[in-house]
């Protein structure tokens, strides 16, 4: 099981963002829809997951 960086919350998939505050976290899908939201999202660079 991983853990979300923001709520740690246990899921079974997370999502790799680029987070305004915290650098590279992985966050669950809930907590993404809310960052995203509230714009705290940036683009990762290069995009291929495994080099960032
Ligand atoms: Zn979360």
């Amino acid at each position: 099981m991983l853990k979300c960086s923001i709520c740690r919350k246990e899921a079974n998939s997370l999502l790799r963002v680029k987070h305004r505050k915290h650098g590279i976290i992985k966050i669950c899908f809930e907590c993404w829809e809310v960052e995203q939201g509230n714009q705290n999202l940036l683009h990762l660079e290069g995009g291929c997951g495994c080099c960032g």
